[in-house]
């Protein structure tokens, strides 16, 4: 429940849990909180929740945008549990947070107990060129751009001839983990079952490659499942090179550490996240400092100087027994949100603990990779297995029976190609 109160010309309201930010681990953890027993608070600075999982086949026309994203007031349960708005700084000495706003009238909300769920943003990793000409792929914007792009690369490249020609055709992704190669599976197979009917040799020239630094594409899964992926890959003529970190992008062209370059007018930069600049800046006020730029927790998932003050999904960094880093996945995200929902719903003070529900990465139409940890597979079955994973971990049944007649849809009729955005 919310108070209200105006302080010093600007408004202050209390929360009790108060969460900031609405994605895997922020809305996992306000769904389970008991609200038979606490209050809960949601905030964030957009009024969906986009389940990226499935942001490749947005960005391709596989599914429709709206389909993976689903409005956070429909998970609201009573009034005012949801404000939308942006974190400009945390006070956890006061236990206030300061909402970017009119600076006349500043918004406050204090906190019993604050959750923060803020994510990640894309790094370039000081990598000079790549903020300046690379699309990044995190966001709802990101696809549909992409999408706009790469459908108007062909009418473009309709009047072109020669390199010109060749380097608008070319779609160059950077980063070969799950991301990246997923993007890259898409974008040839756009290109092979529908605009290759519209723009048959325009498709012909097409080419869609994969610039990864490591030595191989897919590290984190099994040297069997990743080498499969890098014949699949192989197969449908996507060329990927491995051990060549990207030393610089420039307008049009990714230069490599090992001198060469990669012309093509479409970059897109999947190669790793990083803090958003508001979590550097708060770990500086609070004197904390970041473990590869997410928050250090305890197990409980509170940051030891501030107990009251936990940190869960992209932006915290939990070790478990072992002493390992859990990796920035949906999956971690969600489980330590529901973890938290539920602890501090009952006052528990438990320390989480993980299980890896496995891996899945697909390969374009009909593959795709899955390493549940006591059994792998690979192929058709494997696709169908993503398929399914994916369609039931959609939250709202809307969006898992949209998703299910989007794919419906491409097999009937094809992705619809035409430009909307721009
Ligand atoms: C294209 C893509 C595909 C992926 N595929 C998979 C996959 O197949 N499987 C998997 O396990 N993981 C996948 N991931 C990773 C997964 O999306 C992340 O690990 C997950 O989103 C992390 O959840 P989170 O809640 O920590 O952060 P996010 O989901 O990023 O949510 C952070 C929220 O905080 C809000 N916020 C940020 N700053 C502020 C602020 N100052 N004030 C208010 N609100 C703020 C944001 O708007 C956002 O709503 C993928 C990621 C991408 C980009």
């Amino acid at each position: 429940m919310f108070h209200y109160g105006r302080h010093g010309g600007g408004m202050t309201r209390d929360a009790d849990i108060l969460i900031v930010g609405g994605g895997f681990a922020g809305l996992s953890c306000f769904r389970s909180v008991d609200r038979r027993r606490r209050s809960v608070t949601l905030l964030s600075d957009r009024n969906h929740f986009l389940f990226t999982p499935l942001l490749p086949l947005a960005a391709t026309g596989v599914v429709e945008v709206r389909s993976i994203v689903e409005p956070l007031w429909s998970f609201q349960k009573s009034r005012g549990e949801i404000v939308i708005g942006r974190v400009a700084d945390i006070d956890a000495v006061k236990r206030e947070v300061l909402i970017e706003s009119d600076p006349q009238q500043p918004q406050k909300i204090s906190y019993r107990v604050l959750v923060l769920a803020i994510g990640a943003v894309t790094s370039a990793y000081g990598i000079p060129g790549v903020e300046q000409h690379c699309f990044f792929f995190k966001e709802m914007k990101h696809a549909r751009a992409l999408r706009e792009r790469i459908l108007a690369q062909f009418e473009r490249a309709m009047d072109l001839s020669g390199a010109v020609r060749k380097r608008a055709l070319c779609f160059a992704v950077v980063g070969g983990g799950s991301t990246g190669v997923e993007l890259a599976c898409e974008i040839h197979d756009l290109i092979e079952e529908d605009l290759k009917k519209e723009f048959p040799n325009l498709a012909k020239e097409a080419d869609v490659q994969v610039i990864e630094g490591r030595n191989a594409i897919l590290t984190e899964f099994g040297q069997t499942l990743a080498h499969y992926a890098a014949r699949k890959l192989r197969q449908k003529r996507i060329h990927v090179q491995t051990g060549t970190p990207a030393r610089e992008v420039r307008e049009r062209q990714v230069v490599l550490d090992n001198g060469q370059s990669v012309e093509a007018e479409t970059i897109i930069w999947t190669a790793g996240i990083g803090p958003s600049p508001f979590l550097t800046q708060l770990a500086g006020h609070w004197g904390v400092e970041l473990e590869k730029g997410r928050i250090p927790v305890n197990g409980r998932l509170a940051v030891d100087k501030y107990p009251e003050v936990y940190a869960i999904g992209d932006c915290a960094s939990f070790k478990d027994p072992g002493g390992h880093v859990l990796p920035p996945t949906a999956q971690v995200a969600m489980k330590e949100g529901i973890f938290l929902g539920k602890q501090l719903s009952h006052g528990g003070h438990a320390d989480f603990s993980f299980r890896s529900m496995g891996m899945l990465a697909s390969l374009g139409t009909g593959s795709a990779i899955a390493d549940l940890g006591f059994l792998q597979f690979k192929g058709r079955l494997a696709w169908w297995f993503w398929k399914a994973a994916y369609l039931t971990r959609l939250v709202s049944l809307r969006n898992k029976a949209t998703v299910a007649f989007d794919w419906l849809k491409i097999r009937l009729f094809g992705r619809n190609t035409a430009r909307i955005d721009f």
